[in-house]
């Protein structure tokens, strides 16, 4: 068989991964037994069986039954050491599975009550963050996301609160949640904040809704980055324009199927994307819930969208280059794929 190099073993980044959503279901399991929370049975038999639960999300109903189950999984994140742990194992799986960028993205908001507020919520991740960094080597940043399910006022504040923590490992700005509510240009005035601070945009488009979502994040937000973008692969003429620009979509098929975006991982429209240029970075959105992580989003690519090792490989290069990472890092990264490339086919 021609491919065989572990896609465990390519170095990578990742930059589509949420706060909550990157629990291992043990700790998630343990952490409800700490604090006598019953989770939704739904989400039990998700955790235990590895199955991800039938969502359907692309209907409104089905979102928020998405959105009820990923509430259950927060509310058991109640104290700083459970952040720190939520973080560490975070990187741990991401080192297992060759990432070695990680940019994790969270709402501090919804920490907050239990952490003390926003700031004290904020420092705790990123202190944790650090913490995670030392201990496992993996180079690690936040993204911090406003909800648009909230005020665009709410979103302004936290643009300003993630800049003034640019210097200690904010790299970005996102826009998550269901992308029926609201316009992305609501949203505007945040993201030129969190531009004008130096951070990189990367908004969520083009999953729940078509490539109009993606030209809303590309003209309204100006996304350096799209969250998913894969609905842009039913416009020829703005898949065109995310190449030339060099806009990278994070992709995330097993959440895509896992929402009823597609139906199976074959219609994950990864060969369009590539094919006409766009630049992505496959990502694991919400393992938790999905039940896969990283590297598995590469075996994906190929064994039902037949990426050779060389297309895996500029697969690897394109999450790299699209990273916040240091220029220094992005090219052992780089080297790394090159040599992985290189190296022995088992
Ligand atoms: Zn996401």
């Amino acid at each position: 068989m021609e491919h065989v190099r572990d896609v465990s073993a390519l170095p990578k980044a990742h930059l589509h991964l949420h706060f909550t959503g990157s629990m291992r279901p043990a700790t998630l399991l343990e952490l409800a037994d700490k604090y006598g929370v019953r989770l939704p049975e739904t989400l039990t038999e998700a955790l235990t069986s590895g199955e991800p639960p039938k969502l359907r999300a692309t209907d409104e109903r089905g979102w928020f039954r998405f959105q009820r189950l990923y509430d259950a999984a927060r509310s058991c994140l109640r104290e700083p050491e459970d952040i720190r742990r939520l973080v560490r194992e975070a990187a741990e799986e991401d080192v297992k599975d060759g990432s070695g960028w990680l940019e994790i993205q969270v709402d501090p908001t919804s920490y907050a009550p239990r952490l003390g507020g926003l700031i004290p919520a904020l420092e705790i991740i990123l202190d944790a963050v650090d913490g995670a960094v030392r201990e496992t080597g993996l180079g690690m940043r936040v993204l911090v996301a406003a909800n648009r399910m909230k005020h665009p006022l709410d979103a302004r504040t936290l643009a300003r609160l993630a800049v003034r923590y640019r210097d200690r490992g904010v790299v970005g700005f996102g826009l998550s949640n269901d992308e029926r509510r609201g316009m992305a240009r609501d949203f505007d005035r945040a993201f030129a904040i969190a531009r004008d601070g130096g951070l990189l945009s990367a908004p969520h488009g083009g999953e729940l809704t078509g490539p109009s979502s993606v030209r809303d994040c590309l003209d309204d937000l100006h996304a350096h980055r799209v969250g998913h973008g894969v609905r842009a692969a039913e416009d020829p003429r703005l898949l065109k324009r995310l190449a030339e620009r060099g806009v990278t979509c994070e992709v995330c098929p097993t959440s895509n199927v896992a929402l009823g975006v597609y139906a199976k991982a074959e219609d994950v429209p990864l060969r369009t994307l590539y094919d006409a240029g766009v630049p992505m970075a496959l990502g694991a959105d919400d393992p938790l819930l999905f039940g896969s992580r990283l590297a598995a989003q590469y075996e994906l690519a190929r064994h039902h969208h037949g990426f050779t090792d060389e297309e895996l490989a500029e697969l690897a290069r394109q999450s790299v280059r699209g990273s916040a990472a240091p220029e220094q890092t992005k090219a052992e990264l780089l080297a790394g794929v090159d040599a992985w490339l290189g190296g022995p086919v088992a």
